[in-house]
């Protein structure tokens, strides 16, 4: 990547920030835009700004993303902003010969129902999870369009889907965020105060995977070197744990001694979603980070945060 002008869209979010940091080690030309300069769900903007800029390479990490209530709740917002984005910095960036693009989004693009661990195969084989299908639909035309444009104009534009994610930067709201941002905040706020409990959501028995998003941003690197095909690749630990385990990492994180109560009448979501990373890992790479270790650090992170603390 040494000298190579890299254009991380969505550099303010969690993939982004760490996508920036990775590729500064790297020695690459990291550009980015604000959205005071430019508006990613403009396409006339988006075009000029790529003609303009001529960037090398692409990664796609600007997203309208949030937890399973707000998809649920904002599901215009959710399908409308990400199909925009997506669709214009792809189109733009085959317009202006931009030699590589990496376009990131999730593991729920997957049916409900898929084999566990998911392969990549398994994607539109059945109907989606009905509390995130919004996303899903709009990063399922991602990889479409990646495979369109590598197809019809021979632009190597690759995708990866990764796990659960979690990380300095990610969006710490009591209610619209993931869990564990969420769960976090909750828990660090209920210490503060020296509540007696505090409440998770649903039943504590879906599992789920969780990957740092800086193991992300290292494969992401690793992908823009050595992948250059139509399929999309999982990224993931290969692990998974119960909600309810993750609550108890959570307390003794931030040294929260109450009770953990369950309330029945928010969603589960999926019960399983566990991601089969053979394929990434076959081509050579593994996540390194140890999932207890990396949530006390992203609770160090979140403690420097002044807006953030409570
Ligand atoms: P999902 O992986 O798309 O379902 O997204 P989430 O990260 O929002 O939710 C993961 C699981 O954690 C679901 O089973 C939620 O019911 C559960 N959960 C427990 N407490 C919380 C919380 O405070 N916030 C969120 N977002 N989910 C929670």
């Amino acid at each position: 990547m040494e000298g190579r002008r890299v254009f991380v869209a969505g550099h303010r979010g969690m993939v982004g920030s760490a996508c920036v940091r990775r590729l500064s080690h790297e020695g690459a030309e990291v550009m980015t835009a604000g959205r005071d300069t430019l508006d990613l769900i403009r396409q006339a903007a988006v075009e000029d700004w790529m003609a303009e800029h001529r960037p090398d390479v692409v990664v796609v990490a600007a997203a309208k993303v949030g937890g399973i209530l707000a998809n649920d709740t904002y599901p215009a917002e959710f399908l409308y902003e990400n199909l925009m984005i997506e669709a214009n910095l792809i189109h733009a960036a085959q317009r202006v010969g931009v030699a590589k693009l990496l376009f990131l989004g999730s593991s729920c693009i997957y049916p409900r129902e898929a084999p566990q661990p998911i392969p990549e195969d398994s994607l539109l084989t059945g109907p989606l999870e009905p509390t995130n299908e919004w996303y899903a639909v709009a990063k399922i035309a991602g990889i479409k369009l990646c495979q369109a444009y590598r197809k019809q104009h021979g632009a190597d534009f690759i995708s990866a889907m990764p796990s659960n994610l979690y990380g300095p930067n990610d969006y710490f709201h009591p209610e619209r965020s993931h869990v564990i941002p969420g769960m976090m905040r909750r828990f660090h706020e209920a210490t503060a105060r020296g509540d007696a409990s505090v409440t998770c959501w649903g039943t504590g028995t879906p599992r789920r995977e969780f990957l740092h998003v800086d193991d992300l941003a290292e494969a992401c690197v690793f992908l823009l070197r050595h992948y250059s095909d139509a399929p999309h690749l999982n990224i993931g630990t290969g692990s998974d744990i119960s909600i309810r385990d993750l609550a108890e990492a959570m307390a003794r994180v931030t040294g929260f001694g109450g009770d953990i109560l369950w309330d029945h009448t928010k969603p589960d979501g999926t019960m399983l979603k566990r991601m089969d990373t053979a394929r990434i890992n076959a081509l050579g790479w593994k996540a390194a980070i140890d999932f207890e270790q990396g949530l006390a650090e992203t609770y160090r992170w979140f403690l420097d945060q002044p807006e953030l603390r409570a």
